[in-house]
């Protein structure tokens, strides 16, 4: 039903799989009549709020936020050159990952597939929302094989999640493959551009308007150094923005927050240093690594971080924690046999990784 294998030869042609969202989205969702909050009902200037049961004491902290956060999003859409409809702001990346399979997967009767190894956070959320969750192997360079994806794809798959550059193996996911997954699947195609800043590769965002099932999620968690504030971009239609609005809780996004990030907004150019900083850096590790005579491989990054394969992954991995330096062990994960994920720091922590790696 989803997937017409022909189509993986015939793409250029059959770009309009998509099946429609009422196919797809669960029933109780479609019929879902949202909760309405006191700041959606009403919206203008007034002097005298008194319709919230708020405390009218305690200015500003005392109103609830704006559910939409439409300023910010006015800010975003300047950004990322699309339209503030097409963005729906949760708490994290982890809330649009965990409202997307809750909006279309039918607990035990319909199933997700995914690439392996990726971020954890995709099979996490299906294993909470009792969804069947696939895992389909990369090929043995990290790179995405679009046929054996969607081989294990059948009528009850409803989501499918890239990510790319992908986290733990700071891969770009080749364009051509991503569009054959696009072009051939009828469902809901997530990417997940966490690290995009970090690529020298465009963003799936121009490609919204082309495919109606396409959602791309992005964050402020990485490149714009805001781990803290919890605050997740996902960018789709119209109407599948909607859906996620109205199953999200409706002030998921507090005031303090959207007012932060939004003033954040107001400093890409810093972002931008940021970014050009770590790259820089990137490069700095990558040399600096491949003089240690222990470390077997580098792998080629679009992100912010390292994939480096070592004899001990475990063994150095307990060495460099007794010298106070933390690195992510990555080696239980299929195809990252030996594998350690190094995030690049700043010139002063690499060096110090750089010399206590030297030292053993
Ligand atoms: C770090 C990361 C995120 C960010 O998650 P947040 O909840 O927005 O902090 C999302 N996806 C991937 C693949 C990541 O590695």
């Amino acid at each position: 039903m989803f997937y017409v294998r022909f189509a993986l030869h015939l793409y250029t042609k059959f770009s309009n799989m998509a099946i429609e969202l009422s196919q797809l989205v669960r029933d109780n969702i479609q019929k879902l009549k949202p909760y309405s909050c006191a700041r959606n009902e009403f919206k203008g200037e007034a002097s005298v709020f008194l319709d919230a049961n708020e405390n009218p004491m305690n200015a500003p902290y005392n109103r609830y936020p704006d559910p939409l956060q439409e300023e910010l999003k006015g800010k975003i859409a300047k950004i990322k050159h699309i339209r503030p409809s097409q963005i729906m702001l949760g708490v994290g990346s982890d809330e649009p990952i965990d409202l997307i399979i809750r909006i279309f997967c039918e607990p035990k009767e319909n199933n997700i597939v995914a690439i392996d190894p990726t971020y954890n956070m995709y099979k996490v959320c299906a294993d909470i929302n009792n969804v069947e969750y696939r895992p389909v192997l990369l090929n043995d360079d990290f790179s995405l094989d679009a046929e054996r994806l969607l081989a294990a794809v059948d009528e009850q798959t409803k989501v499918i999640f890239l990510c790319s550059p992908n986290n733990p193996t700071a891969n770009v996911l080749n364009h051509n493959e991503v569009r054959n997954v696009l072009n051939s699947f009828g469902g809901i195609t997530v990417i997940d551009e966490a690290y995009i800043d970090f690529s020298s590769q465009p963003s799936w965002l121009t490609e919204l308007d082309n495919f109606p099932n396409l959602v791309v999620m992005q964050t402020f968690s990485k490149a714009w150094g805001l781990a803290s504030v919890r605050c997740g971009m996902a960018f789709a239609s119209e109407k599948i923005i909607s859906y996620l609005n109205n199953v999200k809780y409706p002030y998921n996004i507090n005031t303090l927050t959207q007012r932060f990030v939004s003033e954040q907004l107001d400093h890409e150019e810093r972002k931008n240093k940021w970014v050009e900083m770590l790259l820089e850096q990137r490069g700095i590790l990558a040399e600096k690594l491949q003089t240690i005579p222990f470390v077997e491989k580098i792998y080629p990054s679009d992100a912010n971080f390292l994939l480096v394969k070592v004899p001990d992954p475990e063994g150095l991995y307990n060495k460099l924690v007794n010298d106070g330096i933390i690195v992510r062990k990555r080696n239980n994960l299929s195809l990252c046999l030996g594998c350690l994920r190094i995030t690049v720091g700043t010139e002063e922590e690499n060096n110090i990784l750089i010399n206590e790696l030297k030292q053993l």
